[in-house]
């Protein structure tokens, strides 16, 4: 295979991400009506700023840092304050909607089906591009919870973290080509 120039593996990402942030957008309706529901089922209040805060990480096609939340946020409601974005990015979290990805520092949305996962769940992550896949396999988790258990280490984080490339233009890079 011949190698990619690196201009043009950046325009196919550029027209992936477009892509992609199209896909997320339309899928965040979905997932706002889906978060209504739960939070609706377990009396928890998704207040206009929780729904706002979770709209924003869902809209994005890449994970997304708190302080690059905030500075959307304020776009939105200038008067945002930081502890406030702070509490309802929490509440999220706690209700399954977000995950925090540790090694990134950067929050994604939980799609579909991954909504309702109370435990531990796995995420592809790829180092280059950014982009994120869930991976809808509690044995695997359940498998190192065993482990963690067998060597007597208490399991804090909530989501496992698979760091690699995606296949296409991130694989065919070369390496060093792209942060
Ligand atoms: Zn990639």
């Amino acid at each position: 295979m011949l190698p990619v120039p690196p201009q043009a593996a950046q325009g196919e990402r550029m027209k992936s991400d477009a892509k992609a942030a199209t896909r997320a957008a339309s899928g965040a309706a979905d997932v706002l009506r889906h978060a209504e529901r739960i939070c609706r089922a377990r009396g928890v209040r998704f207040t206009p700023l929780r729904r706002l805060v979770l709209m924003l990480i869902l809209q994005q096609a890449r994970p997304l840092k708190a302080y690059d939340l905030l500075a959307l946020l304020q776009i939105h409601r200038p008067g945002a304050a930081p502890p406030a974005v702070y509490r309802s990015i929490a509440f999220l979290q706690r209700q399954g909607f977000i995950r925090k990805l540790h090694a990134m520092r950067a929050y994604t949305g939980c799609q579909g089906e991954h909504m309702v996962h109370e435990g531990e769940s796995a995420v592809f992550i790829c180092t280059r591009c950014r982009r994120t896949i869930e991976l809808d396999q509690p044995s695997m988790a359940d498998l190192i919870n065993l482990q963690a258990g067998r060597l007597g280490f208490a399991m804090q984080v909530g989501t496992i973290e698979i760091h690699g490339t995606c296949m296409g233009s991130c694989a065919r890079e070369p390496a060093g080509g792209h942060d």
